[in-house]
């Protein structure tokens, strides 16, 4: 029967897992954001250096420009002693000291000063007088409403102004820089920042490729030994280094590692269990079918002590079958709670008259302390089966005096209190724990008339931790158990509330 489940199993699992949405590595992500980041900001870089540098450095150059323009034509019209009556050297000097070029212009054009430089070198070495009359028709308008002028001329920076150097005359100065420098160091500059930007792109690129390991082969690792964990090998160690969060998914994989490996144990402990105490019955069943065969069959009284004996442990065997499916059933939840509102009084009572063939034909006494009225919401039929199996247990069990004590009474004023203790040996307190687990059975298991599974506990604790109730135990050994169920109480006023169990 279990082999058919599993088999069904299989490909459901696979199916979810073929289900599951393609999606793009964590590796893949990380590196794809630092690099779309890093090329965002190096383009940034490049294209803030293409547009500002160059109009920074020509406002700079203008600014200094001006400042310099400034102090010349004070220098000029305020020539220092040395130089008073030598205007041409005045203005060599001011030119080569500030590297500017410096021209006193008339009207049209014509240098006036610095004497002999107002011609420029043909082909053929001759001198050609220098025209300014372009640049003095500019100047001239620019200067008609304002004292000065600054201005971006032909490859260079001019600063212009009228000057007087005569009484009733008037000059102008003419104060040009060259915008060549300017322009090959932006040139320069924006060459640099580009292979710069370049370097520095493939850099983030690499760096950005190897965060994104750093930071995803935890959860490869991870992803690895869980896969070899859900193949069964339970050695394997969870570790999460560098973050909170890959430490806390490191521990929780550690604690299922844990139950996982619980389980597997305990699945393993069950089957061979159950396969042991499917065998004992069945080598009886055979034996004694076979005494019938070759022994027994003709003398009644034998036959039917044998055959009374196939009987019991064909009962044995349908209780253990019986058990087995009520815990897989309740444990998968195929079942659901069906919560109804249940007089437990009555109900209590009812369970109580199953076992009136003990009292009757073995002598078993169950003293009863029955509140009555008392009533809760359980699922009817599931809860009658864990307070069966206390009460079973607690006959089973017992002392020699064949007292069984069975009580339910209300304990506060919301819970009522089920309790079915009994005078046999108790359990030791190192098995107080275990002895609800499932298919644990005490190394002195009596034999009793009910005959245990080793599986009662484990569906009353089923059962009732699926209803959320309190239980447990109290024992003392050599003095008796007291086992017990805290139930809550649903009085007149509450009765209409529904629980969300
Ligand atoms: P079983 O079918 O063996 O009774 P249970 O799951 O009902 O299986 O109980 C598990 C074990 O707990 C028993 O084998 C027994 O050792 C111990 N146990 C249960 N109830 C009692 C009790 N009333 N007194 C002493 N021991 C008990």
């Amino acid at each position: 029967m279990s082999s058919t489940k599993e088999k069904r199993k299989t490909p459901r699992v696979k199916k979810r897992g073929t289900r599951r949405r393609r999606q793009t590595s964590i590796y893949l992500l990380l590196w794809a954001v630092f690099s779309v980041l890093s090329l965002f900001i190096v383009l940034l870089f490049v294209i803030s250096q293409q547009v500002l540098l160059n109009r920074t450095y020509k406002t700079e150059a203008a600014q200094e420009l001006n400042e310099k323009s400034t102090r010349i034509e004070h220098t000029i019209l305020n020539p220092p002693p040395y130089f008073v009556g030598r205007r041409s050297e005045l203005l060599q000097y001011l030119s080569n000291e500030n590297d500017v070029q410096i021209f006193i212009l008339d009207d049209e054009g014509k240098v006036l000063f610095p004497h002999g430089v107002g011609f420029d070198e043909d082909q053929t070495g001759a001198g050609i007088p220098l025209d300014f009359s372009d640049e003095i028709s500019v100047l001239k308008n620019k200067l008609e409403t304002q004292k000065t002028a600054l201005y971006e001329g032909d490859g260079e920076f001019v600063y212009g102004s009228k000057i007087s150097l005569y009484e009733d005359s008037q000059e102008y100065l003419y104060i040009s820089k060259s915008l060549h420098l300017v322009q090959t160091v932006t040139e320069t500059m924006r060459v640099r920042a580009v292979s710069t930007s370049a370097f520095v792109f493939v850099l983030a690129f690499a760096v950005s490729s190897a965060v994104s390991g750093w930071l995803t082969r935890p959860i490869t690792e991870m992803g690895k030994k869980a896969r070899q964990l859900a193949r069964g090998d339970f050695d394997v160690d969870f570790y999460g280094d560098y973050s909170e969060e890959m430490v806390e998914l490191a521990d929780a994989l550690n604690f299922a590692r844990d139950e996982l490996s619980k389980t597997d144990k305990m699945q393993k402990e069950l089957l061979a269990n159950v396969s042991h105490d499917f065998k004992t019955p069945l080598t009886m069943i055979k034996a004694y079918a076979s005494m019938i065969i070759e022994i027994s069959g003709d003398n009644p009284e034998k036959r039917n002590k044998h055959a009374q004996v196939i009987v019991d442990e064909a009962d044995r065997l349908a209780s253990l079958v019986g058990d087995l499916l009520d815990l897989s059933k309740i444990r998968s939840g195929i079942n659901a709670l069906k919560l109804s509102l249940v007089d437990m009084s009555a109900y209590t009572e009812e369970i109580l008259g199953r076992f009136a063939y003990l009292q009757e034909t073995q002598g078993y006494q169950i003293v009863t302390d029955i509140q009555a009225g008392l009533n809760a919401y359980v699922d009817e039929v599931k809860i009658g089966q864990a307070l069966y199996n206390l009460i079973g247990n607690a006959v089973n069990y017992t002392g020699e005096d064949k007292r069984v004590y069975v009580s339910l009474q209300q304990i506060e004023p919301d819970v009522f209190r089920f309790s079915v203790r009994d005078t046999g040996k108790g359990i030791k307190q190192e098995e107080l724990s275990t002895i609800w687990d499932r298919y644990y059975r005490s190394a002195e298991t009596h034999k009793r008339p009910v005959k245990g599974t080793g599986l009662g506990l484990s569906i009353v604790k089923t059962v009732l931790e699926k209803h959320r109730f309190v239980f447990g135990v109290d024992s003392e050994y050599g003095k008796g158990s007291t086992f017990y169920v805290d139930f809550p109480l649903v009085s007149d006023e509450t009765e209409k509330i529904q629980p969300n169990a």
